[in-house]
């Protein structure tokens, strides 16, 4: 069979978004790029390539996310690493990025603070875009640090990007930031079990359980930025779509000028404020 031909017969047994989907499979395990599945359509693909094929689209058929399954994703048009044991990046999530770029300026230098980063996946997309930020990731999990490590590496900022582990709830870095940004887990405890089959059977819980409230980890962040920002920094989170007002609440006391964006689907996605 050759890989075209292996493409659409993929394509055939899966069912979200078939097409892009066999062709991301095919390609991670051809080692092509868009364009060599292109020109390479017509070579033949060996047996062992089709049993790595097969075995994804089984994968995938159970509810495995494709993200997990081919060990990368796109977000802020860079390359990310995935791993079982860390949040996949999600579009929605360049809204937060996309923010902090509008406040920022390519020529300043500013020293940037990614709690609970998972992938590394904003903080690494500002160093990317603002060639001069120093930016410090932290995360509770050893996963999470080892991932945000090869993610410095694959995007080429490993000489202003550091991944240190630090379980935020109970310590912060004593150093100073003009910027601190979070993802933080959000979703209310009792919530994530309804979830759908690919976030609560496969992502970690650990990084959606904002606990009863979803609300822990900003009212313990808008603590104590405040104590890591300059005064005029800025603190900005990714809220959801029904947190908008509370975390405005809760960011009132150190901030001001606090703001709520919204994503491309209309839905509350990121507040911002300034620190008093
Ligand atoms: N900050 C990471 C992201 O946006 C991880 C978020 C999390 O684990 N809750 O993908």
């Amino acid at each position: 069979m050759v890989i075209s031909q292996l493409v659409r017969e993929t394509a055939k047994r899966l069912s979200e978004n078939p097409l892009f989907e066999a062709e991301q499979m095919v390609m991670a395990v051809c080692n092509l790029d868009r364009t060599e599945l292109v020109l390479k359509g017509r070579n033949e693909a060996s047996e062992e390539e089709k049993e790595k094929v097969n075995d994804m689209v089984l994968r995938r058929l159970k509810g495995e996310p494709l993200q997990y399954i081919i060990g990368e994703c796109e977000f802020m048009s860079l390359k990310f690493y995935t791993e079982r044991g860390v949040l996949i990046p999600r579009s929605d999530t360049e809204t937060l990025v996309e923010k902090i770029l509008d406040f920022t300026d390519e020529n300043k230098e500013y020293k940037v603070l990614d709690i609970c980063t998972g992938t590394g996946c904003i903080g690494i997309s500002i160093a990317n875009y603002r060639k001069k930020a120093e930016v410090k990731l932290l995360d509770i999990s050893d996963i999470a640090i080892n991932l945000a490590k090869r993610n410095i590496i694959l995007n080429n900022v490993n000489d202003r990007v550091f991944a240190e582990k630090e379980d935020i709830l109970k310590d912060y870095p004593k150093d100073k930031y003009d910027i601190i940004v979070s993802n933080p887990p959000y979703i209310e405890s009792d919530v994530i079990d309804t979830l759908q089959v690919e976030v609560k059977d496969y992502e970690p819980h650990l990084a959606l359980d904002g606990g009863k409230d979803g609300l822990i980890f900003y009212r313990r962040i808008a603590d104590i930025a405040p104590k890591m920002l300059n005064v005029g920094g800025i603190l900005a989170f990714e809220i959801g779509y029904n947190q908008g007002s509370k975390v405005l609440e809760i960011m009132k006391k150190s901030f001001y000028n606090i703001q709520i964006i919204k994503d491309l689907c209309g839905n509350d996605r990121v507040v911002i404020g300034i620190r008093r």
